[in-house]
């Protein structure tokens, strides 16, 4: 499905412009408009999902393999050492955009940090009960 009030629906299907470095049937990946580094490279697939889990998982393992393919590109096109698949859902996950979407973000030795978080102490009882906590729900 393809939704009217979405930029993503419409830039991913070519109703509005992008500097796009690959297509097929599903997907369109396309240079992100605010990069956080050269060769931001942004994954859209041409189906309308809102995050990742409103999407099948064809569509997900799909997405994951052009990520490889389109991420072994970026580092050559690009000669980074290192590279980011960041992918957001939910705007508490930093998620601005509420169409599935993979970041490929080109890193360098040495480069500012771009995917960062504190390293908490754990405490391991606590640990214990969220991870039964979490095997209880898959
Ligand atoms: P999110 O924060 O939702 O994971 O990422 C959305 C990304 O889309 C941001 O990096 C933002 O710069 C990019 N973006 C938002 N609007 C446009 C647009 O119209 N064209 C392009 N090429 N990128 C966009
Ligand atoms: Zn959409």
């Amino acid at each position: 499905m393809i939704m009217d009030d979405c930029i993503f629906c419409k830039i991913a299907n070519g109703q509005i412009g992008s500097e796009t470095v690959y297509e097929d049937e599903r997907f369109r990946a396309i240079l992100d408009l605010s990069p956080a580094v050269k060769g931001h490279v942004l994954i859209l697939p041409k189906e309308h999902f809102d995050d990742l889990f409103e999407a099948d998982d064809e569509t997900l393992g799909e997405a994951l393999k052009l990520a490889k393919k389109l991420g072994a590109a970026v580092k050559k096109a690009l000669d980074c050492d290192g590279i980011n698949i960041v992918q957001n859902n939910g705007e508490a996950a930093g998620q601005t955009v509420h169409h599935l979407h993979f970041h490929i973000i080109p890193r360098y030795n040495g480069g500012e940090k771009i995917v960062t978080w504190p390293q908490l102490k754990s405490d391991p009882k606590e640990q214990a009960v969220i991870a039964a906590r979490i095997i209880e729900n898959i």
